[in-house]
């Protein structure tokens, strides 16, 4: 998952960035409000952690344009303590969420993975298909009840491909959310790790969509 995160306090950025490391998503930083602005097109992110104090452009502008535009991202704004009002302005703007400092970081990676979850469309805090079954609160994996080890970019190719069942994901989608792990990475990344889940999960488990991407299976 490829997250955007908003805050310019260095020891909170930087502690945020590492602990949604830690739950595989790939984090963008950026530390302004104008930056916000201009990274939030590039790609698509699959939530966006918002501060709402921001130098050059404040979170609630940011956000406003965003809705603006269209794009419905999951937005958890971080709100200062005692400020009420930035909170409600913040929801009425658009936030599907929001945490005020000081905060757990446990408790903004569940939300996080609340809102996504929510988004893609799953309510179920597990996804599953054709046996195997992903738990990414604890990151666990099983085929028909059996657990399953898989490296990191293993379980980032499935969870991404799990995410989104419902779906063809191109080889440049998939990349993009394997990116945290960009300095690994190599031209045929995708190719070699579509290859190590079938083999724990049988040749039908992804199927090649030839000249387009993949997708799963049909889950028999
Ligand atoms: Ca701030």
């Amino acid at each position: 998952m490829r997250i955007l995160l908003v805050e310019d306090d260095a020891q909170l950025g930087d502690g945020i960035r590492a602990g949604l490391k830690l739950d595989d998503c790939s984090v963008d930083w950026v530390r302004d409000g104008e930056a916000a602005r201009l990274a939030l097109p590039v790609h698509a992110y699959d939530a966006c952690v918002l501060d709402l104090g921001l130098p050059k452009r404040d979170g609630l502008s940011v956000l406003k344009e965003l809705r603006g535009q269209g794009n419905r991202v999951p937005v958890l704004i971080l709100t200062a303590r005692d400020s009420g009002a930035d909170k409600i302005a913040g929801l009425d703007a658009g936030a599907d969420d929001y945490l005020t400092k000081p905060f757990d970081l446990p408790e903004l990676q569940a939300r996080l993975r609340a809102l996504i979850r929510r988004a893609g469309g799953a309510a179920a805090p597990t996804l599953e298909h054709g046996g195997v079954v992903l738990e990414p609160a604890s990151k666990r994996v099983t085929r028909d009840g059996q657990p399953v080890v898989l490296s990191a970019l293993e379980y980032a190719l499935l969870y991404d491909l799990l995410r989104h069942k419902q779906h063809l994901r191109t080889r440049s989608q998939i990349e993009e959310s394997l990116y945290a792990w960009g300095e690994e990475a190599g031209s045929n990344t995708v190719e070699v790790y579509v290859h190590r889940l079938r083999k724990k999960f049988g040749a039908e488990f992804i199927r090649t969509v030839r000249g387009m991407g993949y997708r799963l299976g049909d889950g028999a």
